[in-house]
C-alpha cells in the first residue's frame, strides 16, 4: 500500500473529490476563514502570523504545566544538531502574546485586535472531530481590560458563526473571578475533596495538590459523580465585588446586543493567568462534550511569559468542529464554480493561440483552455465537465479573422467577439 498520512491528520481536498466530506473540503475551510476575516477585519482586527513551532517553555508557561496539553499531548520537534526544546504549537494565544511583547506592539493603539487562522497540534486520542492536527480561527485583543472589550469579543465570535449560517449555537458564559477569588475557591475545594481523596481518579488526586479547580473539568465519570454528590458550590459564588461588577456589565452588553447566552457556573479555566470572563460555544450537532470554541480573559499571561503586565482576552474555535456543526444542520456552502470561459482549438497549430487568448482573458475573469486540439463535440463536453459558463472553439477561420464564437452553455446563445474586445465582453459577464 502506498504511504498514508499520519493518524489524526486530514487532507483538505478540492471540490468534486470522491472522498469529500465537509470537514475536509478545502473550499469549505476557505469559506470559514473568509467569513471570519470579513467579520473580524470590519471590527478593526489585523492579521498576525506566528511560527508553527515555539520554545517548549513558552507553551508550558502559556498553557500551564498542569494541563493535559502540556503533560501528555505535546509534539516535540527534534532535528539534527538537536535542540529538543521546541514543540508544535497546541494553540495560538501564547504565541500571539509572545509576539506582542517581543515586537513592541504595545506602541500600537489599544485595544489592539489581532486575528489568525492555522493548524494546531495536540497528540490526543483521535476521535471524530478530535484530531492531532486541527485548525483554529483565533482572535485576541491586547491592552484593554474593560467589560466592553469582553462583550465585543463574544459578539464577534457569535457573529462569525451566525454569518456562516449556524443556528443551533449556545453561548455558555461564566466568570472565574480575580486571583484572590480563585484562591478562596481553591481553598474551599481542597477542604471539600481532601477527605474524599481515595475516591478521586489518579489525575484528580494530582490536581488536588496542583490546581483543585481542574478537578471540576475532569472527564472521568467517577470524578463527575463525586462532584454531583458533594454538591460543589460554583466559582460564581466566590466572585469578589469588582469581578462581579465586570461580569454583570458583560451580561448587560450581550443582552442589549441580542446575543443569547446562558450563565454556566460550570465554566472553569484552572490556569493562573485567566481572569474573570470565560465562555464556550456549544452545538448539539457535534455532541455535548465537544465545544465549538471557547475564550477568556487572561490578564496575567504576559507577566507569566516574562513581559510587562498587558491585559488580554481572546477566543478560538475549531474549523473542523464548525464545519461538522454546519454539516449537521445541512447548511448550504458556496461551491467553487467553473471558469467563466473555456477555450479550445480545433487543430494543433491553434492550441497555442487559444492559450494566448485565455491568458489575455485571465486579466478579468477565470478562463481555462484545452491543452490539445479537440473536436467541437468533445470541446463542449469538456467545457461542461469543467462547469464553464461560456465556451469558444478556435478553428482556422476564427484564427484568421481574430474572433471568437462564444457560446453560452446554458442558453445555447452564440455571439462573435473579436479577440481585442474579449476582456470588455468578459468584464460585462462577471
Ligand atoms: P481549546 O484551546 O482547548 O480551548 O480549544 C479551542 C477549540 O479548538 C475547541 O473548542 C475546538 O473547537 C478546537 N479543538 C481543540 N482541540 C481539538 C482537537 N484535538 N481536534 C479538533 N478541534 C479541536
Amino acid at each position: 500500500m502506498a504511504l498514508q498520512r499520519p493518524k489524526g491528520t486530514q487532507d483538505h481536498l478540492p471540490d468534486g473529490s470522491p472522498k469529500l466530506s465537509r470537514d475536509v473540503q478545502a473550499s469549505a475551510f476557505r469559506h470559514v476563514q473568509n467569513t471570519a476575516q470579513r467579520v473580524l477585519e470590519r471590527a478593526g482586527a489585523q492579521f498576525i502570523n506566528t511560527p508553527l513551532f515555539e520554545e517548549a517553555e513558552l507553551v508550558k508557561r502559556g498553557v500551564g504545566g498542569s494541563t493535559d496539553i502540556v503533560r501528555k499531548e505535546m509534539f516535540t520537534v527534534y532535528y539534527f544538531g538537536d535542540h529538543g526544546g521546541y514543540v508544535l504549537r497546541p494553540e495560538g494565544t501564547a504565541s500571539i502574546v509572545r509576539a506582542y511583547l517581543q515586537n513592541g506592539l504595545k506602541q500600537l493603539p489599544a485595544p489592539l485586535k489581532l486575528w489568525t487562522h492555522g493548524p494546531m497540534f495536540r497528540a490526543e486520542n483521535v476521535q471524530k472531530l478530535r484530531l492531532r492536527q486541527f485548525h483554529q480561527v483565533d482572535y485576541e485583543v491586547l491592552g484593554s481590560e474593560g467589560p466592553l472589550v469582553d462583550a465585543e469579543a463574544i459578539w464577534l465570535m457569535w457573529e462569525v458563526v451566525r454569518e456562516l449560517g449556524l443556528t443551533g449555537v449556545r453561548v455558555k458564559l461564566g466568570s472565574i473571578g480575580d486571583p484572590e477569588d480563585r484562591e478562596a475557591y481553591n481553598a474551599y475545594l481542597r477542604e471539600l475533596f481532601t477527605p474524599q481523596l481515595e475516591r478521586l481518579s489518579g489525575d484528580s488526586q494530582d490536581r488536588l495538590t496542583r490546581n483543585p479547580m481542574r478537578i471540576l473539568d475532569s472527564k472521568s465519570a467517577e470524578d463527575q459523580a463525586l462532584i454531583r454528590e458533594l454538591d460543589v458550590r460554583p466559582m460564581l459564588d466566590f466572585l469578589g465585588e469588582e469581578a462581579r461588577a465586570h461580569f454583570e456589565a458583560v451580561q448587560r452588553y450581550l443582552s442589549v446586543w441580542d446575543v443569547p447566552f446562558d450563565v454556566d457556573p460550570g465554566i472553569v479555566r484552572g490556569l493562573d493567568y485567566y481572569r474573570r470572563t470565560a465562555w464556550e460555544l456549544h452545538h448539539e450537532g457535534i455532541g455535548a462534550k465537544s465545544a465549538l470554541g471557547g475564550g477568556g480573559r487572561y490578564d496575567g499571561l504576559a507577566e507569566q511569559l516574562g513581559g510587562a503586565a498587558v491585559p488580554g482576552i481572546g477566543w478560538a474555535f475549531g474549523i473542523e468542529r464548525v464545519l461538522g456543526a454546519l454539516e449537521a444542520e445541512g447548511a448550504a456552502f458556496p461551491e467553487t464554480g467553473g471558469p467563466l470561459l473555456f477555450l479550445a482549438a480545433m487543430d494543433e497549430e491553434n492550441v497555442g493561440l487559444a492559450a494566448r487568448v485565455a491568458l489575455q482573458g485571465r486579466r478579468v475573469a477565470r478562463v481555462e483552455f484545452a491543452y490539445r486540439a479537440l473536436k467541437p463535440g468533445n470541446a463542449f463536453k469538456e467545457a461542461d465537465r469543467r462547469r464553464a459558463r461560456l465556451a469558444a472553439i478556435i478553428g482556422s477561420d476564427e484564427a484568421a479573422r481574430g474572433v471568437l464564437n462564444v457560446k453560452d452553455l446554458a442558453s445555447g446563445e452564440q455571439r462573435e467577439v473579436p479577440f481585442a474586445e474579449l476582456n470588455t465582453f468578459l468584464a460585462e459577464q462577471v
